[in-house]
């Protein structure tokens, strides 16, 4: 063969090349608005019938010099390839995306907005165990001009041995402290039967890690007009996170602030491995406000300051931390929680580092 008729035939490669091309990208488009009507009628997008009618027609059409597994193997290829992009729309339209928001959504909490320019700080006793242990903690919140106090009325633990939390008697507490010293108070639920009861007693309602893909509590947040601070799942990635949180949007409740926490990972020198990046991701991807626990991503005191730190300076609209009157008796979370004079050195400290704006009352 000259290289003259090598050449031809090379080039005729490249225009079937360029005719492959735009046949796939002209299936793809209508690939897509098969998926948008599809969505639209509410009829699954995968139809497995039709695909192998397809590959059945393929299999009678073939005349060679590829054998039919082949070029079925082809196709194949590109129905799953037609069905992502089917995904990647529908994914678009995510409730919770940035695609379908641009502008960030903003939650007043009792006048605090969390979302907004301001960086927040939520602070509180890991579980709510007296009247007086809470109220030792709201007062110094007082004198340091802070407005978020947390603290675990129902207590969802690893060993059904443990304190289980105070449940409505909590809750009780919690109220009257927010009235007393004008706090605004933040509890996790974790029934579904328990969201309409908490919308009376606390400000926002928090969903934990072990609840994150509990679908019918999610639901149930959904069904109410009240903030919702919604924690990672300790084995969630960043999407399965965003579906959660699109669970309660779709119901209608668009007051949902996202919580990084920390994931298991193999690394056995904190209690979780904080995933930082995951707070870039979250503020690009979606709209809601993106808070960083260091209590329990680090379960460290030592390293609270530094990742608080760098959580506000990746941009986190704010950063949750436990602090305790007297951490040793606690009846959760002993070991990580800061006194109130640690506490109030770690705010000293973020304040100087300018990256937490809370004003201090004289
Ligand atoms: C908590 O904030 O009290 C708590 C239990 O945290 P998590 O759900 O992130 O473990
Ligand atoms: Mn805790």
């Amino acid at each position: 063969m000259s290289n003259e008729q090598l050449e031809q035939l090379r080039k005729r490669l490249d225009e079937i090349n360029d005719q492959i091309l735009e046949l796939l990208s002209e299936r793809g488009s209508i690939a897509q608005e098969i998926g948008k009507v599809k969505a639209k009628s509410g009829i699954h997008r995968f139809d497995p019938v039709r695909e192998r009618k397809m590959l059945d027609e393929i299999a009678q059409k073939n005349k060679g010099p590829f054998d039919t597994s082949t070029v079925q193997h082809i196709f194949k290829e590109i129905f799953k390839a037609s069905l992502e992009l089917q995904h990647d729309d529908n994914h678009r339209e995510l409730l919770v995306s940035r695609k379908n928001q641009a502008n960030d959504t903003v939650v007043d909490v009792k006048g605090t907005k969390i979302g907004g320019d301001e960086q927040v700080l939520i602070a509180g006793p890991c579980s709510v165990e007296s009247y007086e242990q809470v109220k030792a903690v709201a007062d110094n919140h007082q004198r340091q001009g802070l407005k978020l106090l947390r603290g675990g009325a129902f207590k969802p633990r690893t060993s059904p041995y443990d304190f289980q939390g105070l449940g409505i008697e909590g809750l009780k507490i919690l109220q009257q402290i927010a009235k007393e010293n004008d706090l605004a108070v933040i509890s996790e639920i974790v029934s579904p039967n328990d969201i309409e009861l908490a919308t009376e007693y606390v400000d926002v309602i928090q969903i934990g890690a072990r609840n994150m893909q509990n679908f019918e509590l999610l639901k149930a947040a959904g069904s109410v007009d009240h903030p919702v601070l919604l924690k990672r799942g300790m084995s969630a990635t960043i999407q399965e996170f965003m579906f959660a949180a699109e669970y309660i949007v779709s119901r209608g409740n668009r007051k949902v602030i996202l919580c990084e926490r920390g994931i298991r990972t193999y690394e056995k020198a904190t209690r979780n491995t904080l995933d930082i990046s995951a707070v870039p991701i979250l503020k690009q991807e979606t709209h809601l406000p993106v808070l960083v626990d260091v209590t329990h991503s680090t379960g460290r005191r030592d390293l609270l300051l530094p990742t608080a730190k760098a959580a506000l300076a990746v941009g986190a609209d704010g950063v949750m931390v436990e602090v305790h009157p007297d951490p040793a008796v606690a009846l959760s979370d002993a070991n990580q929680q800061m006194d109130i004079a640690q506490f109030n050195a770690f705010l000293d400290q973020l304040r100087e580092s300018g990256l937490i704006k809370t004003k201090v009352e004289v």
